[in-house]
């Protein structure tokens, strides 16, 4: 996608500081972190969010989660705790249309369900 901010960012157009990379995802620091750890894991294909993953995105989408598991552990939150966010669409706040999940911990958060 030409315009797709996270994908120029896969391609080193726009810098990024990495925390993770593998031949499906590519993890990295939030610019504007909402906590102490705030990291975004992203699929290296385009899509806009989840309402375009299918079940071809299946194993994707659990090698997300499972990366998100992962880095939390090396990130030294896994004990203390940490949640997963993923925004899609308007309501939910959704701002960059490269569907991502958001890993954030070293604090606490307010229950919003
Ligand atoms: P969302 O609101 O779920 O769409 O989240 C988009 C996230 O991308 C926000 O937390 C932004 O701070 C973050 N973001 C936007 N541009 C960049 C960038 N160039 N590098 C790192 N994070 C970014
Ligand atoms: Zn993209």
């Amino acid at each position: 996608m030409n315009d797709c901010i996270f994908c120029k960012i896969l391609q080193g157009e726009i810098p990024s500081k990495k925390v993770y990379e593998d031949e499906l995802v590519y993890a990295f620091y939030d610019i504007a972190p909402a906590a102490p750890v705030h990291v975004l894991i992203i699929p290296k294909i385009h899509l806009a969010g989840m309402n375009e993953a299918t079940e071809e995105h299946k194993a994707l989408l659990g090698h997300i989660l499972l990366t998100a598991q992962k880095l939390a552990d090396e990130l030294g939150i896994s004990k203390s705790g940490y949640r997963i966010i993923n925004n899609c669409g308007e309501n939910a706040g959704q701002t960059v249309f490269h569907m991502h999940f958001h890993l954030l911990g070293g604090d606490t958060f307010t229950s919003l369900v």
